[in-house]
């Protein structure tokens, strides 16, 4: 399956700003982003004026790369948020949150949404308490997350396990951190994206 594996944290900073790629590395003193936040290249230090077309992009590329989505699967979330009904914008973040891998990640089980990414696909998290490994699948209001059971004595799984319990979680996840289990119990709304990503750039992006 095919995903990004250059340096997650020359992503940061060429979007200007703290992408929360790789777990508790980003809230140390180790960030790269909080050491050196220009651009990577001989020219990032210089300022940039982008103009429209370049402030839509640049916002189009932070989402897919907060949520670790490749360009033409972005595109594809972009065309079924516009084909439901609401705001477009909001719908795309909506459903990007509800990717497997992201729904993960919030539930706390993982410090990444990489691990995240891991965890679904090495079958360590159940759906529905079956097998389901593609972090890529929208989850709807009323699936539920499970550790497999087999894995939860397992060395990085048990870890998590105990991270999770002091983890902050959406309103719209019902997690039982001592079960590790979690149950999404309503769609993620804008005000539940803690980013403060400019959606509507991506629409008209989209919309030339
Ligand atoms: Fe971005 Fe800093 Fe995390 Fe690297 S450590 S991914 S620069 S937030």
């Amino acid at each position: 399956m095919a995903r990004y594996t250059g340096p997650s944290c020359k992503l940061c900073r060429r979007e200007g700003t703290k992408l929360f790629l790789k777990g508790d590395r980003c809230t140390s003193d180790k960030c790269a982003f909080n050491r050196r936040p220009v651009a990577p290249g001989q020219h990032g230090a210089s300022s940039k004026n982008l103009k429209e077309y370049g402030m839509q992009l640049r916002e189009k590329q932070k989402a897919r790369r907060y949520y670790g989505v490749l360009e033409n699967q972005f595109k594809t979330y972009f065309e079924m948020a516009d084909n439901m009904e609401g705001v477009t914008g909001e719908n795309l973040l909506s459903l990007l949150e509800r990717r497997f891998d992201n729904v993960v990640y919030r539930m706390g089980m993982a410090s990444s949404r990489a691990e995240a990414r891991q965890l679904v696909l090495h079958a360590h998290i159940r759906l529905n308490g079956k097998k389901a490994d593609i972090p890529s699948m929208i989850l709807k209001v009323g699936d539920v997350l499970s550790v497999r059971e087999e894995s939860k004595s397992t060395g990085r799984v048990k870890e998590l396990i105990e991270a999770m319990q002091s983890a902050t979680t959406p309103a719209w996840l019902e997690v039982d951190k001592e079960n590790a289990t979690a149950k999404v119990i309503a769609l993620p709304k804008r005000e539940d994206i803690d980013f403060p990503f400019e959606e509507q750039l991506i629409v008209e992006l989209y919309s030339k």
